[in-house]
């Protein structure tokens, strides 16, 4: 059987062995996080050109100058977020779904905001394509999140924050956690922000990261004041 050149048989192996390598022997331990990481196809999520480099131990460019980010770091996020599968969880930066098809396979439902239309649809179209129904794939200002179906269990934002947007944690469940990268654009540092009560919450260094930066309302000035809606 051939799937873009690569038979399917490899491919399996290659995910294995991107698991092993760069997950589990990294510390990942939750074994839902690893059988997803084990699951979900990420070539699917990335364009034809880059297909050898799909399990690469790296970030890989996507359409918009935007990133899918290096595996080890999406399974540190899920591991953070400890999910128990019965949430609603919302994921601000789809970029390519791969994130989201994860998420989807750790959570009762998915709500994924992304500044950029044509990744919106790009991503919505392959998630469809691969099954995936629990998650919902919304063109928006993920800084401002998404009230109308509030409250999440779990938040991830893939994108660097300058702070922790204020709507994000309101939008957060009780007992939530939301796993946020915050700093300069050079460097942040990723957050875990557990809401324990109405009004408090704990917020916890995790690790140093960098990531592209979160564009919106409560995020950065769109620099190169590309129209989001292309
Ligand atoms: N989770 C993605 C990685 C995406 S990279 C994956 O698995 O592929 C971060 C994404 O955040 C980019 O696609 C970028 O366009 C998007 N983004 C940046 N600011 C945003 C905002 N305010 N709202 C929604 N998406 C945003």
């Amino acid at each position: 059987m051939k799937d873009r050149g690569i038979r399917h048989g490899d491919r399996r192996r290659q995910r294995d062995a991107m698991v092993q390598q760069q997950i589990i022997q990294r510390g990942v331990q939750t074994p839902e996080v690893i059988a997803a990481l084990r699951k979900v196809p990420r070539e699917k999520f990335i364009a034809r050109a880059l297909d050898e480099f799909a399990y690469d131990d790296a970030p890989l460019p996507i359409a918009e100058q935007q990133t899918i980010s290096q595996p080890y770091i999406v399974a540190f996020m899920l591991d953070a977020l400890q999910l128990t599968g019965h949430e609603r969880v919302l994921e601000i930066g789809t970029g390519s779904g791969y994130a989201a098809a994860l998420l989807a396979e750790l959570a009762a439902e998915v709500v994924t905001l992304e500044r950029y239309k044509s990744l919106a649809d790009e991503a919505r179209t392959v998630l469809q394509t691969l099954g995936y129904n629990t998650v919902e794939v919304i063109q928006s200002d993920g800084t401002l999140g998404w009230p109308e179906r509030a409250p999440y269990g779990g938040i991830v934002v893939a994108a660097a924050a300058p702070e922790v947007p204020q709507a994000l944690k309101e939008q957060l469940a009780i007992g939530g956690r939301l796993v946020i990268p915050v700093g300069t654009l050079d460097g942040q540092s990723l957050r875990c922000v557990t809401r324990v009560s109405e009004h408090d919450y704990q917020d916890e260094h995790l690790t140093q990261v960098r990531f592209v930066p979160l564009v919106g309302e409560a995020g950065w000035a769109d620099l190169d004041n590309t129209p989001p809606g292309r």
